[in-house]
């Protein structure tokens, strides 16, 4: 499932009762349905339509609305676009040094030409030849991973349409999609509904870390952390 117990981390159990006819499903923690209190305290039982619906209701508010969903992509993106610039001044400092080192070649074969110690010579073109090899590598692998800024306004268009679609997707409340879309905000993790008891009784309380960047096809990496389901990203 989806869901854990927040007091033992074992799974939520489906109850079906019938009163006056009418049959309900609650929620209810598993450990302690099969081994009684001393295994489990949680004898909680909550109906699960109205658990379902607030978790929903926090997705479609909180997490997954375009408000919220706009923000974070905008800063995963930004955040890609600051080490492109890291990746841009690599490849300068690769290009001088790569120029430097055809400045010396030239010295060396002018030096060889006018007949200075050959074999001197000969072995520091060897010992350049191959660190401007090296630096050529370096520098194939820098210009790999290069992107432009319109490949990047692609990557927020592409991104901020996903979300959208998941949030319209909540709105639908279609029970397999919404389910789908949980289990990749949630990743490996399970939602605790933690038993609470106050002056109104007692209730579940949900936490959970929806992680929006394992609906990012790749690239971005943000995160959404509740507590009241704030925007956080995570280096
Ligand atoms: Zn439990």
């Amino acid at each position: 499932g989806l869901v854990k117990c927040g007091a033992c981390g074992g799974s939520l159990y489906v109850k079906s009762s019938s009163r006056k006819g009418e049959r309900a499903l609650f929620y209810g923690c598993m450990t302690f349905h099969l081994r009684g209190r001393t295994a489990c305290a949680n004898s909680l039982l909550t109906p699960m339509d109205r658990a379902n619906e607030e978790v929903l209701s926090v997705l479609e508010h909180d997490v997954l609305h375009p408000n919220v969903t706009k923000t974070v992509v905008r800063k995963a993106v930004d955040k890609f676009r600051a080490s492109e610039r890291e990746w841009k001044e690599r490849r300068e400092v690769l290009h001088k040094q790569i120029s430097s080192i055809d400045m010396e070649l030239g010295r060396l074969v002018a030096a060889i030409s006018s007949g200075g110690d050959i074999p001197a010579l000969v072995a520091a073109v060897k010992i350049a030849n191959d660190r401007r090899t090296a630096l050529s590598q370096d520098l194939a692998e820098v210009d790999s991973q290069q992107h432009s800024d319109a490949d990047y306004d692609q990557l927020e268009k592409e991104l901020q349409a996903y979300f959208e679609a998941s949030w319209k997707t909540i709105l639908t409340r279609q029970v397999g999609q919404t389910r789908q879309i949980l289990r990749k905000l949630l990743g490996p993790d399970r939602l605790p509904f933690i038993p609470m008891t106050n002056e109104r009784g007692s209730q579940y309380e949900f936490k959970g870390t929806a992680l929006i960047g394992r609906l990012v096809v790749g690239r971005a990496k943000a995160l959404v952390s509740p507590t009241g389901f704030e925007p956080v990203l995570l280096p």
